[in-house]
């Protein structure tokens, strides 16, 4: 007697760009043998040489977006959800809640998801976070400046990549950070996200010393490490973009053992219990501190720096595996070392030409340069900007020839960005 073999298995991934992140995730779960659907909020964006239909959703309104998921779905029903980016957090975890999905709740993502909340929710749960307050945009800033404290922080209170974040070591040039944040916030390009809170800023004491990323999973509550990143180039701001990821961290094990042992407490803090974790903190003679916490994995083409088990599958197939509710806890990191260069933005401009990639990919333990920006775009440098010009990928034995080739090949890199002459956009206050 055969029996029948069951349906495959149905994963909706909600993601606003359906670009490279979103196909190497419906690819490893069609390696898998499961189907996939995609939610997305940018359907006028549709780029889709794959031909995968997406479900149009309002991740701004999450509520509605469960709803859309539920009733799209009746006849087929998903069997895990998997969210990618910060957008769509919310409206997963309100559509895993109303499928009975296993997922993070609702109030544990939107805790994580707000800056000012997920703060309040750590340091009343006594882990260690940098002081902190929030003030409105429209709050007269001769009265918010007695509170703050130099250096500090001036940060939106839901953007992610480190845009709109500005280090301030003086009045002045909190000032100078508030009203360039402002202008970032009233911009067309955030003002079409509709997120929340566009309208208050947070302010927090500058952190020194070094910084670590934690790629983690949860499952039950429990956090399994998946790898921790050190971040080699100082990021002292007064703008944050990401450069080098390393792993493994080069820290003393004990070092490491408390940042774990603080992303625990920050992860049960907020009530976190499912899926992909990426947390940063920094360390400093006092021990980590928790710099954030979001319930998703690390972003763009920075997965494939992980890869697991003896057929070193990608991260972003073990994170599918785990949302079909496979085992994944054989699979550890490869041993190598491994690193990630985000190219920064030296300044913002038309991109009209870049060279020396073929001679950057030549450099050793050098695996591949991927210039992900488009020429003849206009690329924004931060604290306004969020994309970087592309991704340089390292492997080699040791932590330190990984960093070691991902600046030299850095150093083979020539951008050509040219300034766009100021027009005035029709809708935007700020040109
Ligand atoms: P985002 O969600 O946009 O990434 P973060 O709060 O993580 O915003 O800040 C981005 C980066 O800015 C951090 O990775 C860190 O380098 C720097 N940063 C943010 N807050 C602080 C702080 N209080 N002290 C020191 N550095 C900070
Ligand atoms: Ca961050």
């Amino acid at each position: 007697m055969t029996a029948a073999a069951p349906p495959p298995k149905r994963l909706l991934l909600l993601i606003s760009k359906l670009g490279y992140q979103a196909h190497a995730f419906a690819d490893a779960a069609r390696r898998l043998g499961a189907d996939v659907v995609f939610g997305t909020d940018r359907c006028h964006q549709l780029d889709d040489p794959w031909r995968d239909s997406a479900l149009p959703l309002h991740f701004e309104r999450p509520e509605e977006s469960a709803a859309d998921i539920a009733r799209a779905t009746p006849h087929a029903p998903v069997d895990a959800i998997l969210a990618l980016g910060d957008h769509p957090l919310a409206a997963a975890a309100h559509a895993a809640r109303a499928l009975r999905l296993p997922y993070n709740s609702p109030e544990s993502v939107e805790t994580a998801r707000n800056k000012l909340r997920q703060r309040e929710c750590l340091s009343a749960a006594r882990v260690p976070v940098p002081q902190f307050f929030a003030f409105a945009l429209d709050d007269d800033l001769g009265l918010v400046l007695p509170r703050v404290q130099f250096p500090c922080v001036v940060k939106p209170l839901m953007l992610s990549m480190s845009q709109g974040v500005v280090r301030a070591d003086s009045p002045a040039e909190f000032r100078a950070a508030v009203a360039r944040i402002r202008a970032l916030l009233e911009s067309p390009e955030i003002q079409v996200t509709r997120e929340a809170s566009l309208d208050r800023l947070l302010v927090e004491s500058f952190l020194p010393g070094p910084e670590i990323a934690l790629e983690g999973l949860l499952e039950d509550g429990a956090l399994r490490t998946l790898a921790m990143f050190d971040k080699p180039d100082p990021l002292d701001g007064p703008h944050f973009e990401e450069t080098i990821y390393v792993t493994p961290s080069r820290l003393a094990p004990r070092a490491l053992a408390a940042i774990e042992d603080c992303a625990r407490r920050a992860v049960a803090a907020l009530g976190l219990t499912h899926g992909p974790i990426h947390a940063e903190f920094r360390v400093n003679s006092r021990g980590p501190w928790v710099l954030e916490v979001q319930p998703r994995p690390i972003g763009g083409l920075c997965a494939r720096a992980l890869r697991f088990g003896p057929e070193k599958i990608p991260l972003e197939e073990l994170l599918v595996r785990h949302a079909l509710g496979m085992e994944t806890r054989a699979l550890e990191r490869e041993s190598t070392a491994s690193g990630v260069m985000m190219i920064p933005v030296p300044s913002s401009g038309i991109l009209e030409g870049v060279a020396g990639t073929d001679e950057a990919a030549r450099v050793e333990h050098i695996e591949s340069v991927e210039i992900t920006a488009r020429l003849h775009d206009y690329i924004a440098a931060w604290p306004e900007g969020s994309t970087y010009l592309g991704f340089i990928f390292a492997r080699a034995p040791q932590a330190a020839a990984v960093e070691a080739a991902l600046r030299a090949a850095h150093a083979c890199l020539r951008f050509d960005l040219r300034p766009r002459l100021p027009v005035e956009h029709p809708l935007s206050r700020h040109g």
